[in-house]
């Protein structure tokens, strides 16, 4: 202990202020466990600084001095190749000024009137012990086009912020520009580079009048770390507008994330989550604000534990897959036509997930193709089984995700199924989401046209969601077209939906597609779709998705009913 006490006290810590009483508040402060010397302005630092530096820990700098001020120490010190390593702290008062006190290259801040003593001591004793192990905040630096700080300062900053002033709550914010590649691309890089001006300009408009840090961390990426503020919408469009100048060229959307400042949380973590904030609002130019909150951190903690759950759930057999019926309408009664594969996770500890939850969590990472395996042999083998057991041959969809598409053995995979079970390949149909038609179309354009010249059935999945249109249809290779939701749901109460629904039906006939309506709930519903010529049904009318033991019944019943009418018919 004593010892410990003797090498602080060994150390050597300048303190320049211009006022008495504040070289006297620091004396008291610093002199138990420092040697102190004092300078009543910047020449006398300097003098000092250059007689001692090698003996000097830290100084402790005031920044409004008369005949040499503060900010001249410390451009004399930065730019001095001997000083320039020499940690110094500023007093201040006044925001603005830590800032470019900082950004001139001081360490850190201390703000008058003057902290606790205990924040102080700990404050310049953490300032010589990462000198002394030259971890040493480096010297500012900016983006040349933004003249926002660099990524790497710019987190450095932050960090030593929220280490030093746990007291100033700050926020982290994330503003984002839509399709930034499609700007450039359009309209020469010049542009974006201008487009990158404006925003930074704007940006450094704001921190003038609010404490903050700013950087273009990516190429379209802003972060901000700042005051809390109390309209995010405002500020926000506040970006917006100064982007609107371009209006009569282009319109460029921005998008904005927020994470509030929470107690102890890193600006990492702030920012990771508010970058998580902005994805989900990409492309939503009706709302294109996110504020981080409860339900994302659940949201994110649950899609954590799932990612790592996934191996063990497929080892553990804990996915299973249900089957939900079509029936084909145009026949009285209708008759089971085919069924599709749908993957459900009984999670040990969680319950029932239903896809939605956690397709889209592993089409992110690639591990949604381990899934769709286990799906499409599971689906292969119940086909088989059954033909086995009762000797119909049920057809089954199975879905395909982005990542099966872009998957270079795909086609083999495929092919394998259906020989390993000893199937025929129109017995395994393939349901392809429309927008995954939109996204990568050439490449999913060649992998389709091999399926299909092979013998697969393709099923565009969710027709009407995305954007394509009805006129792209007829240069689509597709055999069946599944018709979203949406239109269904209203077809009983709107008379636009249901003259919607005839006109699809109608283009589809044209060109020789059949038509499965999703979704399908109520007896009015498909009365209209039957008599407007819809094919097929599928939907929570005729039957939920069910356990693959309790779709065998369904089975059995459907092929008693058959053999009656069968013999009805024979009669
Ligand atoms: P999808 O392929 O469009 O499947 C239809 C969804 O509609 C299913 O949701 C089904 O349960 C639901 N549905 C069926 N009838 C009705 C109805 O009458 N009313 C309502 N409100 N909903 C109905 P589910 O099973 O939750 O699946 C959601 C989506 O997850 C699927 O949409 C599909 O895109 C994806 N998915 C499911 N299984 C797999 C899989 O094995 N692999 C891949 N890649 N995606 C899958
Ligand atoms: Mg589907
Ligand atoms: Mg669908």
């Amino acid at each position: 202990m004593l010892q410990s006490v003797q090498i602080q006290r060994s150390k050597l810590v300048l303190v320049v202020d211009d006022q008495e009483l504040n070289r006297d508040v620091l004396g008291m402060i610093l002199e138990d466990n420092y040697r102190v010397l004092y300078a009543e302005n910047g020449q006398e630092a300097m003098e000092i600084i250059r007689a001692r530096s090698s003996e000097l820990s830290a100084v402790l700098l005031d920044l409004m001095m008369p005949v040499m001020n503060g900010y001249e120490v410390l451009e004399a010190v930065k730019s001095d190749e001997d000083l320039k390593h020499l940690p110094i702290i500023v007093l201040t008062a006044d925001k603005s000024a830590e800032l470019k006190a900082l950004q001139m290259g001081a360490v850190d801040f201390v703000t008058k009137p003057f902290d606790i003593p205990e924040v102080i001591l700990t404050r310049v004793a953490r300032i010589i012990e990462l000198s002394e192990g030259r971890q040493l905040i480096s010297a500012a630096e900016y983006d040349r086009l933004s003249m926002l700080y660099t990524r790497n300062f710019f987190f450095e900053y932050a960090n030593r912020l929220h280490l030093y002033h746990p007291d100033q709550k700050l926020d982290a914010i994330v503003l984002d520009i839509e399709m930034f590649h499609s700007i450039n691309a359009l309209n020469g890089r010049e542009f974006g580079d201008d487009v990158l001006r404006t925003i930074g300009d704007e940006i450094r408009g704001f921190l003038q009048e609010v404490f903050g840090i700013a950087s273009r961390v990516e190429a379209d990426r802003f972060d901000i770390y700042c005051e809390h503020q109390e309209d995010y919408r405002a500020l926000l469009q506040r970006f917006q507008d100064r982007l609107n100048r371009y209006s009569s060229k282009v319109s460029i959307h921005l998008r904005m994330g927020v994470a509030q400042w929470q107690e102890g949380a890193e600006p990492v973590l702030l920012f990771d989550r508010a970058r998580a904030a902005s994805g989900m609002v990409r492309g939503d130019f009706q709302n294109p604000l996110m504020i981080y909150d409860e339900e994302m951190r659940k949201r994110e903690l649950l899609n954590q534990r799932l990612l790592n759950d996934l191996r063990d759930a497929i080892k553990e057999k804990q996915f299973k897959v249900y089957y939900q019926p079509k029936y084909d309408v145009q026949r009285e009664p209708p008759r089971l036509s085919s069924a599709e594969a749908l993957i459900r996770w009984q999670h040990p500890e969680l319950g029932l997930i239903s896809p939605g939850v956690f397709i889209p969590l592993f089409e992110g990472n690639g591990l949604i193709s381990m899934v769709d395996s286990f799906v499409w042999d599971e689906a292969a083998r119940q086909i088989a089984a059954w033909h086995r057991k009762y000797g119909v041959k049920l057809p089954v969809s199975v879905n395909l995700s982005r990542a099966d598409v872009f998957d270079p053995t795909l086609v083999e995979r495929l092919t394998r199924l259906v020989h390993d079970n000893g199937l025929e390949y129109q017995d395994i149909k393939l349901e392809v989401t429309e927008s995954a038609y939109t996204d990568n179309a050439t490449q999913l354009l060649d992998v389709i046209h091999t399926l299909r010249e092979i013998g697969f059935q393709i099923e565009m999945d969710d027709f009407g969601s995305g954007y394509s249109s009805l006129n792209m249809l007829s240069s689509m290779p597709i055999d069946v077209l599944k018709m979203d939701m949406k239109f269904v749901r209203n077809i009983d109460k709107s008379e636009i939906d249901l003259r919607l629904v005839k006109l699809i039906l109608d283009i589809a006939k044209y060109l020789k597609l059949n038509v499965v309506a999703e979704g399908v709930e109520t007896e009015g519903q498909l009365a209209l779709l039957r008599d407007s010529g819809c094919d097929l049904v599928q939907g929570f009318f005729f039957s939920r998705p069910l356990p693959a033991e309790e779709f065998e019944k369904l089975l059995v019943r459907e092929i008693e009913v058959e053999r009656r009418l069968a013999k009805n018919d024979a009669v």
